[in-house]
This record gives structure tokens, C-alpha cells and sequence, in this order.
């Protein structure tokens, strides 16, 4: 519950009530922090989406202690007037509106890029517009009002805009590539293995290129992301995957360039697959029964089903998962540190939860059985293709870590939580939340 004791920020500074327009408040991320924020804060929200189901236990009844400081206003930021009175009414925008599964980025190019660059674009404009407005139009007190209490915008965009690391264009079969892409000792060693062939023969040819390896193996700087170091490297534009990540990286550019050019407040965040309850929705539960959610639910509703994970092309590729309630930590320092947050790009995420997709696939098998009760299948795990999965276009992110220096050394924030107790809290909610529908909507005949 909000205490009515005075909330002060990292400065020691206290914190006035905000009132804030959150867009895609309805979504996975934007329901923990309304959340968190209605729970520990006493600002305002004006919640916008065109779906409320996820913060629906937030809204109602109207005897719950915060209900005067949410309104949920049921918008499409695509084609409503109401978006600019809402923008100005409040002293801070979030953006989480998107389309953001991956299922959607190859099948759905010109809705992705739509939902990404182009929707997006009235909420950047219409801040301009705000403080331009008044800046130019109205007398000195309120431009002075105005500038104290600037508008500001987080804007959400995701780690995606990292694309691809260098290694990951190298052929398969280069040692290179491995080693370039290996993180653990493990990895490494399996290397060594299978390639002593390579390193004979290149510490036979030039052994400058094996300290070479040695340092590249050393420095992160090959393979972890800097948010303003990491250059953006995408796939070819047949690989249709890439739109979302180049509709956020355009759009990443237009904010940043309002902040440098027309002085908007602006914070970009850059998630790392943040991961918990209400993620995306269960296939034929919550969702389209041939609807292919992001790969927390994916593995979820085959989990719930008893049926084997699927491992798009081996499962190989690595991802860092955070959990969404230290995640969201990191938000409100942003939304309360306004000194501390404007004008930067933040990567949030956890460098030490890496895993590959197939060990993910384990990890979530083993902890599964645990929370359900009923034994792992003996084959847990199935491998698909990513065309027979995606379809045509689809590429992969190979590896991502993100650096944490600058959310570091700004806001002080550091992610909590394991990879394995995150998946036991998240997965005993999918339990508790899908276990009996499933099983109802499995022991109903199937139409043909
Ligand atoms: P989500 O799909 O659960 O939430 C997005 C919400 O936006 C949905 O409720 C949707 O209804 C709403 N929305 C979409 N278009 C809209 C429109 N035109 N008008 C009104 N509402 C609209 O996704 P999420 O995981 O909560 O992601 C939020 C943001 O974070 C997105 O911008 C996404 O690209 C970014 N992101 C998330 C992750 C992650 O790990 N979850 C990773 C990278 C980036
Ligand atoms: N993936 C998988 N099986 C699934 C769903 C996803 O192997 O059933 C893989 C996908 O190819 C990608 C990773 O899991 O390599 C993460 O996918 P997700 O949809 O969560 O989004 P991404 O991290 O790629 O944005």
C-alpha cells in the first residue's frame, strides 16, 4: 500500500505526485507498473490501450484504496483526438504501445513497422507540440511553468535494436564464430575439442592472431552491448524479421534528435526479454489457438499440455531474462529521477541469467515438474526449423548481454532475482492461472 510518508528520489530530494499518461497501459509491462506504482507511489495514472483484462483487478471494484488515482481510457493511439488532451493533461508519457512478438515481425512486416515507427510518432509530435505551444504562445509564467515542469517522455524500445553480433555472420562451422560467441567455460572447453585442428593450424600460420582470439575472448567488448558504443547490425531487408528492430531504432533516433534539437525530456528504455506472470497469453486459452506468443508462453502452454518444447533451430541462441519486478524497480527510478534519467538510453536486463534457448527449455522443464507435481516427459524438448515455426523471413538475435554501466552509475539499480527463482514464481502462476482451463479446453472434441 502507498504510505503517506513523503517519497524522496536518489538525491535525497522529495518526490510531488505526477500524474502520468501511461500508453499500452494494459500490456504485460505497462500492468506491473501500474502495479507497482498505484501500490508504493502516489501518483496518478491515465491508463490508455485498446485491452484492459491484465489490469482489470487494478481498476475494479471502486472501493479499492487507489481507484481515484487510475482511469482507464479505452484508446487506439492510431486514430483518437483524445491522445493530445490526455498528453497534456499529465507531466509524463510512457510509451509501451507495440506490436512486440516475434511471430508477427516477419508476417506482419507493415503492421510492425506501423505499430513501431509510425503510431509511435504523434506521441513524440504532440509533446513537441505541448511545449512548444505554450513556450511561444502564452505569457512568461506559464512558460516558466512549463519549463519547470517539463514534459517528459519514456519511451519504450527494446534491445532489439542491437540486432546481431559480428560473430554471428561468420560461417557455422568457424571456430571464430564460437569462440566469439561463447560465454561460459563450458562453451569454451567444447571448443578447445572441436577445434584443435583450427588452432594448430592457426598458431602455425600466425600466432599474433592467437593472442588475437586470446583478447577477443577476454574482451567484452565483442559481445557485450553498450548503449552508446554497440554499433546496430541487422539482417538483410528480406529477413523481414528485422523490422521491429529498425522501426525502434528509427524512432529511437527521432527522440533522441528531439532531445538534442527542440530539447524534449526524453529516457529510452531498452529491455533484455523481461519475463513474468501476464506475459503475452496461453494459445487457445487466452489468446488465438494458432496465436504464437513470445517464448516464456510458448514454453508455458506446451508445459501446461504436456507436450515437447519446440527449439526453433536447436535452441542455440542465447538470451539474458530479468525478471519483471526488478524490471520495474528500474522504471520507477527512471519516472522519479527525472535529473538522473533524461536524455539517456537505458539497457535493462540481467547480465547474469544468460542461457541458451535449450537450457532454457531445461530449466523450465525441471522447475515445471517441481511446482505441477507431475514428472518431466521423457522427451522434453523437439527441434523445428524457423520456417516450419515463423515462416518465411525470420532471422534471430544470436546472443545479448546487456552492459549495465550507465543504468549503474545514473540510478544506482541492479537486477535481484535468478533465472531459476524467477521461473518458479512465474511458473507457479502459469500453473495456478491455466492448469484447469487447459485441461478443459483439451478434453473438448476438436472441430475439423
Ligand atoms: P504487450 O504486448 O504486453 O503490451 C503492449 C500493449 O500496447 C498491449 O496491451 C497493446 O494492446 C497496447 N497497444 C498496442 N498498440 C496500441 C494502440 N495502437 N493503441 C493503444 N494501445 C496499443 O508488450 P510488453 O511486453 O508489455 O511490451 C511493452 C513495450 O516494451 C513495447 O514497446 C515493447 O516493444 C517493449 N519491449 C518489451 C520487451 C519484453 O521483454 N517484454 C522486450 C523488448 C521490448
Ligand atoms: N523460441 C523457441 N521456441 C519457441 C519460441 C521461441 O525456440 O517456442 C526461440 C526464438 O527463436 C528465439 C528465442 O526463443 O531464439 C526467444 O524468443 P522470443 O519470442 O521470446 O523473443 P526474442 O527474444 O527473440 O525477441
Amino acid at each position: 500500500m502507498a504510505s503517506s510518508v513523503v517519497r524522496v528520489d536518489l538525491d535525497g530530494k522529495p518526490i510531488n505526485p505526477l500524474t502520468i499518461c501511461m500508453i499500452g497501459a494494459g500490456g504485460f509491462i505497462g500492468s506491473h507498473l501500474c502495479e507497482k506504482i498505484l501500490n508504493e507511489t502516489q501518483h496518478k495514472i491515465l491508463a490508455l490501450d485498446v485491452y484492459n483484462d491484465k489490469i482489470k483487478h487494478l481498476l475494479e471494484p471502486d472501493s479499492l484504496p487507489w481507484a481515484g488515482r487510475i482511469q482507464f481510457h479505452r484508446i487506439n493511439i492510431k486514430h483518437d483526438s483524445r491522445l493530445e488532451g490526455l498528453i497534456k493533461m499529465s507531466d509524463l508519457t510512457i510509451n509501451l504501445a507495440a506490436i512486440c512478438t516475434p511471430a508477427d515481425y516477419n508476417t506482419r512486416p507493415l503492421d510492425t513497422i506501423y505499430s513501431n515507427f509510425i503510431d509511435a510518432l504523434p506521441v513524440v509530435m504532440l509533446l513537441r507540440f505541448v511545449r512548444f505551444r505554450v513556450s511561444f504562445s502564452v505569457e512568461f509564467v506559464i512558460v516558466k511553468y512549463c519549463s519547470e515542469n517539463g514534459k517528459r517522455l519514456i519511451h519504450f524500445s527494446t534491445c532489439e535494436v542491437y540486432g546481431k553480433t559480428i560473430g554471428s555472420f561468420l560461417p557455422k562451422d568457424s571456430p571464430l564464430r564460437q569462440i566469439l560467441l561463447s560465454s561460459c567455460i563450458s562453451d569454451m572447453l567444447a571448443f578447445v575439442g572441436r577445434g584443435v585442428w583450427f588452432c594448430v593450424n592457426v598458431l602455425y600460420r600466425c600466432h599474433q592472431f592467437f593472442f588475437y582470439l586470446a583478447g577477443v575472448l577476454k574482451d567484452p567488448a565483442y559481445y557485450v552491448l553498450k548503449e552508446d558504443a554497440s554499433p546496430c547490425i541487422f539482417g538483410s531487408i528480406e529477413k523481414q524479421r528485422w523490422s521491429y528492430a529498425c522501426a525502434k531504432q528509427l524512432i529511437e533516433r527521432l527522440v533522441y534528435a528531439e532531445g538534442a534539437e527542440n530539447g524534449l525530456e526524453f529516457t529510452i528504455v531498452r529491455p533484455f526479454n523481461w519475463i513474468g506472470p501476464r506475459m503475452d497469453f496461453i494459445p487457445g486459452v487466452d489468446g488465438p489457438s494458432e496465436g504464437v506468443p513470445r517464448v516464456l508462453a510458448c514454453f508455458s502452454n506446451a508445459l501446461l499440455r504436456r507436450e515437447p518444447l519446440k527449439l526453433v533451430d536447436g535452441g542455440e541462441s542465447q538470451r539474458t531474462f530479468v525478471y519483471i519486478k526488478d524490471a520495474i524497480e528500474a522504471v520507477l527510478l527512471m519516472i522519479e529521477n527525472p535529473s538522473r534519467a533524461n536524455g539517456h538510453i537505458f539497457n535493462v536486463g540481467n547480465p547474469n541469467n544468460e542461457v541458451t534457448v535449450r537450457q532454457l527449455a531445461e530449466m523450465m522443464t525441471a522447475v515445471y515438474a517441481n511446482v505441477s507435481g507431475e514428472p518431466a516427459l521423457e522427451e522434453p524438448t523437439v527441434d523445428v526449423s524457423s520456417k516450419e515455426f515463423y515462416g518465411e523471413g525470420y532471422d534471430d538475435s544470436d546472443k545479448r548481454i546487456p552492459d549495465m554501466t550507465i543504468i549503474n552509475r545514473q540510478l544506482g539499480w541492479n537486477p535481484k532475482t535468478s533465472l531459476w527463482d524467477l521461473l518458479d514464481s512465474t511458473l507457479t502462476y502459469q500453473h495456478k492461472t491455466y492448469a484447469e482451463a487447459i485441461k478443459k479446453v483439451m478434453s473438448q472434441p476438436t472441430t475439423s
